[in-house]
């Protein structure tokens, strides 16, 4: 088996780290205005699901 040859050093290490994000699970942006929303659900934000207007704002 290949074994690295020198130690990973801390910064080398937390480089790599930058590209883990934090992503709670099940979260989906909006296509229409980008807000983050449960996927598979109208955006409650714009009302809109699949493009399609459900949700009226005026009242
Ligand atoms: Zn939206």
């Amino acid at each position: 088996m290949a074994v690295p040859k020198r130690k990973t050093s801390k910064s080398r290490r937390d480089k790599r780290r930058t590209h883990y994000k934090l992503t709670v699970p099940g979260m989906s942006t909006c296509p229409k205005c980008g807000e983050i929303k449960l996927p598979h659900r109208v955006c409650k934000s714009c009302g809109t699901y699949k493009d399609v207007s459900v949700i009226s704002f005026d009242e």
